[in-house]
């Protein structure tokens, strides 16, 4: 069994994928062709936006954010402490600092009310100046837009919505990658829209905000090619990407409706021995991951092993306990929910072509391994 197979999506759309492939080595535009004005185009619709600009990977479309938002030294740009560096990451690049915040512990997905009290330590404090926000929608789930958008209005601070991982996601009707002024999102292969090799993709309805991450793309150009108006980066996305994109999303909502069955599936069987994901009212999953609680996770990886059931631990430290991050200066015990669930979580194999018996096999060696305890 894969842990996310690739090769039965490929086996469906294999003859688009080619062809769409061989359209482009024909017309020969492999920077900025046709396919990537079409896919933007797609992209925008599906996501509900006025503007979506591609771009190389995801790391990159989080970094032209910020850069457009204008970040740089002396601002603090508040994020969770559970996800993947690259988040963080792109706000140490930028000269600013990467104020950490606790997770909710039922959704793993930045906790409003802590990031409150983080901000209105920062602004006592006076050291850095409050500049944004980066939820992340952790496993495909968005994070709690509802208290998010009204706080950020509120507090003035630009808000970046990471939408790597929960593309096709929805709150409240309202897609993924379209929550506060922009969202981002990733095509790396094993996201839920994923390419062949790295992608990326950044949505607003703000017009100036698009064209300045259109010029920041191309390092920075004006209406003139050689008269850069700014300081940008090289992140477009290959024509050839947009192609395979452009095949893939033909099928995605398809796949995201697939994906609910097997969760659910996954949740029937396993609610009675495990702590399942929480779906909140209104909310609906892009099930990038389906990752379980539970307290003896390392036997259970092991006998899941034995089973040849491969799993995953996203993530096994927070940022602020990475060596990385070591200069800022948290301690062990600042993010007691995160450090936690950082010990306990567990993702099994999760994608769409996962077949019923699959699924029963899965939830059944759950179940027969002795971390299984009855919940009431
Ligand atoms: C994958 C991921 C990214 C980075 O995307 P790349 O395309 O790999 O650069 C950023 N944030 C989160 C939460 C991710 O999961």
């Amino acid at each position: 069994m894969e842990f996310i197979d690739l090769g039965r999506q490929l086996e469906r759309i294999r003859a688009d994928v080619s062809a769409r492939m061989e359209k482009v080595l024909n017309h020969g535009q492999f920077i900025m062709g046709p396919e990537v004005a079409e896919l933007e185009r797609q992209l925008a619709e599906f996501v509900g936006v006025k503007h979506c600009v591609t771009c190389g990977n995801g790391t990159d479309a989080l970094q032209m954010a910020l850069m457009a938002a204008g970040v740089g030294p002396g601002d603090a740009v508040f994020t969770t402490t559970f996800t993947f560096i690259a988040t963080a990451e792109v706000i140490t690049l930028l000269g600013a600092t990467p104020v950490f915040v606790d997770i909710d512990e039922r959704t793993f997905n930045i906790d409003p009310a802590q990031l409150q009290l983080a901000v209105e330590k920062t602004r006592a404090e006076g050291r850095l100046r409050p500049k944004a926000v980066i939820p992340v929608d952790l496993f495909g789930l968005p994070a709690d837009y509802t208290v998010l958008e009204e706080f950020c209005r509120r507090e003035g601070l630009f808000l970046l919505e990471d939408a790597a991982q929960s593309l096709g996601s929805s709150l409240h009707g309202r897609m993924a990658g379209s929550f506060g002024d922009c969202g981002s999102t990733s095509f790396f292969p094993a996201k839920p829209l994923g390419c062949y090799g790295d992608g990326g993709a950044l949505f607003t309805n703000d017009d100036q905000l698009a064209s300045k991450l259109r010029s920041i793309r191309i390092h920075g150009k004006g209406t003139d090619k050689y008269d850069n108006v700014r300081l940008g980066v090289n992140s477009r996305l290959d024509t050839l990407q947009a192609a395979v994109l452009l095949a893939k999303l033909a099928i995605f909502r398809d796949e995201i409706r697939a994906r609910q069955e097997v969760a659910s599936g996954y949740s029937k069987r396993l609610a009675q021995a495990f702590k399942v994901p929480y779906v909140p009212e209104g909310a609906v999953s892009a099930w990038a991951q389906y990752s379980i609680v539970v307290d003896n996770r390392a036997d259970l990886q092991a006998s899941l092993k034995a089973a040849g059931i491969p799993t995953n631990v996203y993530y096994p430290k927070p940022l602020h306990q990475q060596t990385a991050y070591q200069s800022l200066g948290y301690q062990s015990g600042s993010f007691p929910v995160s450090e936690r669930i950082a010990e306990t979580i567990l993702s099994l194999p999760m994608h769409p072509y996962l077949e019923q018996s699959q699924i029963e096999l899965v939830a059944e060696a759950c179940l027969q391994s002795k971390t299984a305890t009855p919940r009431v």
